[in-house]
This record gives C-alpha cells, sequence and structure tokens, in this order.
C-alpha cells in the first residue's frame, strides 16, 4: 500500500481508535512495542535505516510522554495480568554495529530502555544480512556486553540464520532456536527467554515454531503483526509497530497513538 493511502487510513480510523482504547476490555495492554533495525547519518536506500537525529526526537517523544518499559517488564506483567498505564517498549531487531554506534548514546542520553534481537550466524560473521545492495556491519560480542552491563539494553533471540522458521524442516528447526538461544546465553552468562521472528508475518512462523520455542524456554515471542495492543493470548505473537525511516514526528505519533492499527487487519488476511 502506498504511504498516502497509508496515512489517510490512518486519519481515518484514529478517531475509532480513541474510542476502541476507552471501551477496550480489561486484557487488553495498550503498550506499543516499537521496532526498529538500524539508526545511521549515512545515506541510504535501505528504507529501515533511521537518521540519528530522527531517532532521538522519536526517543525524546516517548521518553516525555510515555513510561518506556522493557519487554520483559511488559510480558512479566502480561503473565500476572497486572495492567500498565501509558508504557511503550523499544525494540530492535538483527543486530546491526549502527545499534551501538548511533542508537546507544541516545538511550544513554535519555535513560531509555530497550530490547535488541539478534542473529547469532550475523553476530558472528558467518552470514551477511545484506539489505538493498548494503552490506551492514554486525555489532561486536564487546559492544554487546557493554550494553548489556549499562543495564539499559538487554538482549533476545532472533535465529541463528534469519531463515523464515515455517521454511525450515521439523528436523531443523530445534537447531535454529536452539543454537541462537544457546550462543548468546554462553557469551552473556544470563538466560535468553525472549524471541523474535525472523520477518515476522504470520506466514513466517507455526504452531510448530511455538511448540519448539516453548520447549526451549522462551516465555514470549514478537511478530511484526501491526497493533499497539496486545492481549496475554498474544504472548508468543506479539503485534509490534515498525518504524522506518520516512517517519517523522508527527507520523511516529500517529503510529504511537494506534492510528495505524486498522493495518492489523491487513497483516491478518495474509494468512497462507
Ligand atoms: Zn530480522
Amino acid at each position: 500500500m502506498k504511504k498516502k493511502i497509508k496515512l489517510a487510513g490512518a486519519y481515518l480510523w484514529s478517531g475509532f481508535n480513541k474510542i476502541r482504547k476507552i471501551f477496550s476490555c480489561s486484557g487488553v495492554y495498550n503498550v506499543p512495542i516499537l521496532c526498529y533495525h538500524s539508526v545511521s547519518p549515512e545515506n541510504t536506500s535501505s528504507g529501515f535505516r533511521l537518521k540519528p537525529d530522527n531517532f532521538e526526537a522519536q526517543i525524546k517523544f516517548i521518553v516525555s510522554n510515555y513510561n518506556v518499559i522493557s519487554l520483559k517488564e511488559l510480558v512479566s506483567n502480561m503473565y500476572k495480568k497486572e495492567t500498565i498505564k501509558n508504557a511503550v517498549v523499544v525494540t530492535f531487531d538483527d543486530g546491526y554495529k549502527d545499534n551501538f554506534t548511533y542508537a546507544y548514546p541516545i538511550f544513554k542520553k535519555y535513560n531509555c530502555c530497550a530490547t535488541i534481537f539478534l542473529t547469532t550466524a550475523f553476530i558472528e560473521k558467518e552470514i551477511n544480512l545484506t539489505e538493498e545492495n548494503e552490506v551492514l556491519e554486525p555489532l561486536t560480542w564487546a559492544e554487546i556486553i557493554e550494553m548489556k552491563m549499562s543495564k539499559l539494553i538487554s538482549f533476545g533471540a532472533h535465529g541463528h540464520t534469519h531463515r523464515m522458521l515455517s521454511n525450515i524442516a521439523s528436523n531443523e528447526l530445534g537447531d535454529e532456536i536452539k543454537f541462537s538461544k544457546g550462543i548468546i546465553e554462553k557469551k552473556l552468562g544470563e538466560n535468553i527467554d525472549l524471541f523474535a521472528y525472523p520477518n515476522g508475518q504470520l506466514r513466517d512462523f507455526s504452531k510448530e515454531t511455538i511448540t519448539v520455542l516453548k520447549k526451549n524456554g522462551f516465555i514470549a515471542a514478537c511478530s511484526t503483526i501491526w497493533s499497539t495492543t496486545n492481549t496475554p493470548k498474544e504472548l508468543y505473537y506479539l503485534n509490534r509497530i515498525i518504524v522506518d525511516r520516512d517517519d517523522d514526528i508527527n507520523n511516529f505519533k500517529l503510529k504511537v497513538s494506534g492510528a495505524y492499527d486498522y493495518l492489523w487487519f491487513f497483516h491478518n488476511l495474509k494468512r497462507s
């Protein structure tokens, strides 16, 4: 869908969304989980790479207007069925070096917490995650450990090779999930129990994937299915809001407010 059509949809939906939030039943968590990938001043054709000043304006806005909590805190509250008001969660996928170079200083400046989902074969430099002919560098383990020590940044698994989990044969699926968890746990010396599906649309994971995640001790998993709300039933396919390069601060505010939540219907139509 073109950007202008999406924006028109957001304006149409935003009024209804305000009413929906007032009447949403208890058990619905109105806590947007933001999904970022990359922050860099370099000019790029890659839609998922935000300019640092744009990213900083967004972090400043959420820190000033919301309670930014960690994904772990949200998940733990969802398990306990405790309510959280006016909160936002920040996540990054893949593990690009610029998360340390450009995003981490902004997280420190605003005392903002975030979770980074690591693709372990990428961090280990066994594979490239190339987008539109650009080769982006991975984080190093030293950078990951430095961010972990700050207690602002926590880590989750994003698969070992970034393959779509629904395309992996049953006999390999366990290893794809286990490797990513095991490598991060060994390097960080802590339990890793949060997961984000590569690509993250409904066709990219299955009931079998969720069974394997549960068997390996994961307590929740993030998709890229669009919504600012989640229920405890969705702990293994948590909806997220993707933020990209073209989001100026006004569009970002619309996304966080839930004005684009109508996209949830389209993402669920794509079920194969
Ligand atoms: Zn990814």
